[in-house]
C-alpha cells in the first residue's frame, strides 16, 4: 500500500488478500493447519524454501491482514501479533535478552509488566532496575555494562506521566541498547515511538486497537531484523502465545474506526479534565491535555492529543473516592480501559493493590485518586454521572 495514503485510509484498506469469494469484509481463516499440494511442497514449507502457511501456530492469514495493518500504523517493517499484551511484553524479554542481562525501565508501568519483569525474570536472572518515567538523567545514571533494554510506556498508568521518548532513544542507541515503547495509551493514531527513535512498540491490542472490549490481544512491532534474528518470533512460534484468528479479526475490524475513535476519546477527556478541574471537590487533576500538566509541552511534541485517560484526585481519600464509583450509574466499575464504554477504576485497591504502600507513594498513587477511561458516551452524560458522588 502506498506511503502517501493517511493513517484512515491505511486502517481499511491495507492487509487486504481477497479468497476466490472475493468477499468484501476480511474473512476469517479458523483453521490450525494448512494443506500442502505434495510431500515435497510440505518439505519445501517446513525448510523455509516456500513461503507458505503451514500451522496457526506459525502464522494464519487472518492474523497477518492485522500484523500488516498495525504495522502501516505504527510505521514498522514487521509486526508480530500474541494473545496478550503481556505475551507480547514477554515474547520481547524472552527473544532479546539472555540469562545475566540487565533491563532499565520506568517505575510506572502497567503492574502486570512489573511483577514479570521482579518475580519471573528475576528468577532467570534478568535484573531490572526502575527509575523515574521522567527523570531522563536516571536512565543514564542506571546504565550497567550488561544492560539490555530500556522499556517504557507513555503516559503512564494511572498519572499520565510523559517520558521523553526522543531523549531516552538518543542515550540507547549510543550504548547499544534497545528501547522498547508500550504504546498502549496512545495507539499510533496519536504517537508514533519508532519515528521518535525507539527500536520496538509494544501493544495490547485488548484496549484501543480492539476499541470495544471483546477480546485479549497484544503486538510487538519493529525492523524485521530485529524480530526475527532477535529471537522474537522463534519464541512466539515456538512457545506458542501467538494470536488466535478470532481474535486477530475482531481487533483488524477494531483498527478500521481507530482513528475516529481516538479523536473522540480524546476529545471527550479534554473536556472532562477541564470540568474535573473547575469541581470544588476534586483536588488535582492529572491529564496530558491540560496546560496544568507538568510536562504539557513534551505530551503537545510527542503526541497529538492528550489520549483517552483522565486521573483526578478527590478530596477525602478513600472513602470519598469510593462515593463517586458507588453513586455512578452509567459509568461502569471496571479495570478495563480503551473501550467505547467509559470505565473507572480506583488504582490504589484495584490495579495498584498488590505494590506495597511504599511503592504506591513514591510513585504518587493516593487513595483519593481516580482513573477515568473516557469512552464515548455524551460528555455531559458522563460529567453528570460523576457530579452525583462529587456533591455534598
Ligand atoms: C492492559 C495493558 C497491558 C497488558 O495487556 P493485556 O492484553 O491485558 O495482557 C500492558 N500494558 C499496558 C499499558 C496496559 O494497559
Amino acid at each position: 500500500m502506498s506511503d502517501h495514503l493517511q493513517p484512515e485510509t491505511l486502517a481499511l484498506h491495507t492487509g487486504i488478500h481477497r479468497s476466490q469469494f472475493n468477499e468484501h469484509s476480511e474473512a476469517m481463516y479458523l483453521t490450525s493447519s494448512f494443506v500442502f499440494d505434495s510431500a515435497a511442497q510440505a518439505a519445501a514449507r517446513f525448510s523455509g524454501n516456500e513461503a507458505g502457511n503451514i500451522y496457526s501456530r506459525f502464522t494464519n492469514p487472518t492474523v497477518t491482514a492485522f500484523e500488516e495493518r498495525l504495522a502501516v500504523l505504527e510505521g514498522a517493517e514487521m509486526c508480530i501479533a500474541t494473545s496478550s499484551g503481556m505475551s507480547a511484553i514477554l515474547a520481547c524479554v524472552m527473544g532479546l535478552l539472555s540469562s545475566g542481562d540487565h533491563i532499565v525501565a520506568s517505575q510506572s508501568l502497567f503492574g502486570a509488566t512489573v511483577n514479570l519483569f521482579n518475580t519471573i525474570l528475576k528468577r532467570f536472572q534478568v535484573e531490572t532496575t526502575f527509575v523515574s518515567a521522567t527523570d531522563t538523567s536516571a536512565w543514564q545514571a542506571a546504565i550497567r555494562p550488561d544492560t539490555k533494554l530500556f522499556f517504557l510506556e507513555t503516559p503512564s498508568n494511572p498519572l499520565t506521566e510523559i517520558s521523553d521518548i526522543a531523549a531516552l532513544a538518543r542515550i540507547a542507541k549510543q550504548r547499544g541498547i534497545l528501547l522498547a515503547v508500550d504504546n498502549c495509551f496512545c495507539t499510533p493514531i496519536l504517537q508514533k515511538p519508532l519515528e521518535l527513535g525507539a527500536d520496538i512498540v509494544i501493544h495490547s491490542a485488548t484496549k484501543y486497537l480492539d476499541g470495544q472490549g471483546r477480546i485479549l490481544g497484544g503486538a510487538v512491532l519493529g525492523n524485521r531484523e530485529l524480530l526475527m534474528d532477535g529471537g522474537i518470533y522463534g519464541f512466539l512460534r515456538t512457545a506458542g502465545p501467538t494470536m488466535s484468528a478470532f481474535n486477530a479479526w475482531v481487533v483488524l475490524k477494531g483498527l478500521e474506526t481507530l482513528k475516529i475513535r481516538m479523536q473522540a476519546h480524546a476529545e471527550n477527556a479534554l473536556k472532562m479534565a477541564q470540568w474535573l478541574e473547575a469541581q470544588p471537590k476534586v483536588q488535582r487533576v492529572y491529564y496530558p491535555g491540560l496546560t496544568s500538566h507538568p510536562q504539557y509541552k513534551l505530551a503537545k511534541q510527542q503526541q497529538t492529543t492528550g489520549g483517552g485517560i483522565v486521573t483526578f484526585e478527590v478530596k477525602g481519600g478513600r472513602e470519598a473516592a469510593w462515593r463517586v464509583i458507588d453513586c455512578a450509574r452509567l459509568i461502569s466499575i471496571t479495570a478495563n480501559l480503551g473501550d467505547a464504554k467509559s470505565t473507572l477504576t480506583h488504582p490504589a485497591t484495584t490495579t495498584h493493590a498488590r505494590i506495597s504502600q511504599e511503592a504506591r507513594d513514591v510513585a504518587g498513587i493516593s487513595e483519593g485518586m481516580l482513573r477515568i477511561a473516557v469512552g464515548l458516551e455524551s460528555v455531559k452524560d458522563l460529567q453528570d454521572d460523576l457530579a452525583h458522588g462529587l456533591s455534598d
